[in-house]
């Protein structure tokens, strides 16, 4: 494994949660180069880099800032910190170990964009990590990296933190405008998508914490040297959150597509009290389920693809062998339950049946008849509902039916969860 990193590359270097710590690192540095080279060539070399969003849909960020339609201001970047999948934890750590590189990062895409306003979005429940970046605001503001005419320029850039309200959805870019703009925290109607419409009716570019924390490197250090360190398909570094049934949970940065499930399991520590490995949800509580012949699976886009899941926002959970995952299950389908906005029906409604049956099953008590009508539920879910939420909460149900037919069917009218009672009496 290529060793170089990017994002945890000052990771123990004193007051890095200081402008001065930050700046003795080279912090600032990034923005500095960004001024002088011009939004155009940040945005050549953000291209050349290959960085793909960091929040899980993996989309080229060159590609989507170049949807902003030229001539037409003000236009606005909003910054998604609304970190809430299952299992992910990486932004937060970003957040709070590094939250000038942070705002470095914001603050050279606001100038490659020519935004005049940044938002950062924060989740409801990071109040630690949202008065952080209120104080490396003002310290950037101090130090005249953000305010009136940054650096000297003409070019004014105020950086507003925003604190959510604690709603799942408001991490979808619509939703997440919606609640930034006060009103309900729902998804709105694509088209026009917010890089033509978006935050008060203007072009509007919502990137992840991730993805902007990159830039500091690709402008300091080169698209291309970025891109090397991982693989052509799969280009940089990207930190994953290894959580569930392992020794050593945590947030870890490896190249790209060079490194495997494997890899990441044994930096983690290996699965747990020297259990066997059963499961992994590769990209957090939306994705699809994936065992051990998926181990030496890259990660890399088009693998993970292949082998039947995504990565999602990058998080792994490792599950051991006395887990059931019909168990699993029924708690992520309640997740969704809860955290489904009802506006759309497929959605509302599915999450609702999907999550009855499944505690039916889970206690023993459901019919091979409604194991059937869960497949059901699913299949009249998924691409039937108004954003992605109402198709993510049918993917690990499916896949876990998919890849363990015989726990689900084990649990038809058996009375209790066999795989704990089994588990049980192996302890
Ligand atoms: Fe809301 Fe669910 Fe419909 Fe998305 S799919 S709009 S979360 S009800």
């Amino acid at each position: 494994m290529d060793d170089e990193k990017v994002l945890t590359r000052h990771l123990g270097a004193p007051g890095l949660t200081t402008v001065g710590g930050y700046e003795k690192v080279g912090g600032y540095q990034g923005l500095r180069k960004a001024i002088q080279m011009g939004p155009e060539a940040i945005v050549a070399e953000v291209k050349a880099s290959g960085l793909r969003g960091r929040g899980g849909a993996a989309f080229p960020t060159g590609t989507k800032w170049g949807f902003l339609p030229k001539d037409v201001f003000p236009r606005y970047l909003c910054v998604n910190a609304d970190e809430s999948e299952p299992g992910c934890f990486k932004d937060r750590v970003l957040m709070e170990e590094f939250p000038h590189q942070l705002l470095e990062g914001v603050l050279i895409a606001a100038y490659a964009l020519q935004v005049t306003h940044a938002f950062i979005y924060i989740r409801g429940e990071y109040r630690f990590q949202r008065e952080l970046l209120e104080r490396a605001a003002k310290e950037a503001y101090r130090a005249g990296y953000a305010g009136k005419g940054v650096l000297g320029t003409k070019w004014d850039c105020e950086l507003i933190v925003h604190g959510g309200a604690g709603a799942y959805i408001c991490g979808e870019e619509t939703a997440l405008l919606n609640s930034l703009e006060g009103r309900r925290g729902q998804p709105r109607l694509k088209p026009p998508f917010p890089a033509v419409k978006g935050l008060y009716g203007q072009p509007t570019v919502v990137n992840n914490v991730e993805t902007l924390s990159n830039l500091p490197y690709i402008v300091t250090e080169g698209g291309a040297r970025y891109a090397a360190l991982g693989t052509e398909a799969s280009p940089g570094t990207r930190l994953f959150c290894v959580s569930g049934h392992v020794e050593r949970p945590g947030t870890f940065e490896v190249p790209m597509g060079k490194t495997t499930f494997r890899d990441l399991l044994e930096l983690a520590g290996g699965v747990w009290r020297g259990r066997q490995f059963k499961a992994m949800q590769p990209g957090g509580g939306s994705m699809q389920v994936l065992g051990p012949q998926h181990l030496d699976v890259p990660l890399d886009f088009k693998a993970v693809a292949e082998a039947g899941s995504s990565l999602g926002a990058g998080a792994l959970v490792v599950m051991d062998d006395s887990t059931c995952l019909v168990d699993v299950a029924s708690r992520l389908v309640d997740f969704y339950r809860h955290e489904s906005c009802g506006k759309c029906v497929p959605c509302r409604e599915g999450t609702y049946f999907e999550s009855e049956l499944m505690h039916r099953l889970e206690a023993g008590i459901a019919s091979r008849a409604e194991l059937a009508e869960l497949s059901d539920i699913c299949a009249n879910m998924e691409g039937r509902c108004f954003c992605p939420l109402g198709d993510t909460a049918t993917w690990f149900v499916m896949s876990a039916l998919r890849m363990f037919p015989e726990e689900f069917e084990s649990h038809c009218g058996a009375g209790r969860c066999p795989v704990r009672a089994g588990s049980e009496v192996a302890a």
